[in-house]
């Protein structure tokens, strides 16, 4: 029994031992991987389908690893964040977007905007808040095409310091978007009073659709609320036929998912936005 439980024992630490390992280096190789050009933008776009427009691309980062293979957004971004390089490496991606963004627009003739997803305590940060309004400024970009998404969560809503930030953003022509909506910290009270633009609204909630009255309950309300108080919404994971027609049908217009595209490569979004423009 004794040997079982040293077996065991070394099994474990082996394991944390060899997950720890991987963390530093992907620590290590993050910005690195970003100059290489491995750690890049992928965008997901989300489409008007009445007019079968897209309204927005969503940068969704996306690391290959030469060795490692495809590093999900799911692991390096928390590893980013808590090695004090998520503001390096969000700046990096921006700068990489926005010149795709830009010959989109010169190129596609996209009027649509570009979504970046950022952190609560990122755009806490002065530097960060600095860095967008010049970047906005340098590219020459119009107001109201950058929009920033913002995962809710209780900080967001209860901190009159990051409001105060978000509404500065929006002086400065950038939209502000609720990430994720309904799935973590859900008080309905702030979203009439919060600078919001733009509700994106949680997957778990789409998928509730033909499957849960009561979770369909909650989506139209939802609905409802957001055209009531003029805030977009965007309903985020659609997968299926049947989920367009039920939103269609509440006049939730916006949507985004697997069902239209799944995040792709600039060159793809070029070909993506090009069909659109012919049809
Ligand atoms: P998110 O911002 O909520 O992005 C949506 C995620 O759902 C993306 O996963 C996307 O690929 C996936 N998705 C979209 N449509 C569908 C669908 O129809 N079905 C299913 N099953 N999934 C769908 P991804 O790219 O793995 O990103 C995961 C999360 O990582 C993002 O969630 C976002 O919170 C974070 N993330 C990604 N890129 C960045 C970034 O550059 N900065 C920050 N701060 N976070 C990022
Ligand atoms: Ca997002
Ligand atoms: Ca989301
Ligand atoms: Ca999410």
């Amino acid at each position: 029994a004794k040997k079982i439980k040293q077996t065991h024992w070394m099994y474990y630490s082996t394991s944390m031992a060899e997950s720890w390992n991987r963390r530093l280096r992907l620590e290590k190789e993050l910005l690195p991987a970003l100059q290489a050009g491995h750690l890049l933008p992928h965008y997901q776009p989300e489409l008007d389908t009445v007019v079968q427009q897209v309204v927005s691309l969503e940068v969704l980062a996306r690391w290959f690893h030469p060795t490692l293979g495809f590093i999900s957004p799911q692991e390096f971004i928390p590893i980013a964040e808590e090695s004090a390089q998520l503001q390096a490496l969000t700046e990096g991606l921006i700068q990489h977007a926005l010149k795709d963004f830009i010959y989109w627009q010169h190129h596609c003739g996209y009027r649509g905007m570009l979504s970046i997803n950022v952190t609560s305590q990122l755009v806490s940060e002065d530097s960060f808040c600095e860095f967008l309004v010049k970047i906005k400024k340098e590219c020459g970009v119009a107001d109201g095409l950058l929009e920033l998404e913002l995962t809710e969560n209780m900080q967001l809503f209860e901190s009159p310091f990051i409001q105060q930030k978000l509404r500065l953003l929006q002086e400065n022509g950038f939209r502000i978007a609720i990430d994720d909506f309904g799935s973590g910290y859900s008080n309905f009270s702030y979203i009439s009073e919060f600078p919001i633009d733009k509700i994106k609204i949680d997957k778990s909630f789409i998928d509730y659709i033909g499957e849960s009255e009561k979770g369909e309950a909650v989506l139209d309300s939802l609905v409802l609320l957001s055209l009531r108080l003029g805030i977009d919404l965007v309903a985020e994971g659609v997968e299926t036929e049947a989920q367009v027609h039920y939103l269609q049908l509440r006049e939730c217009m916006l949507m985004q998912g697997y069902y239209f595209s799944k995040p792709i490569p600039a060159e793809e979004a070029t070909t993506f936005l090009q069909r659109l423009l012919v049809n």
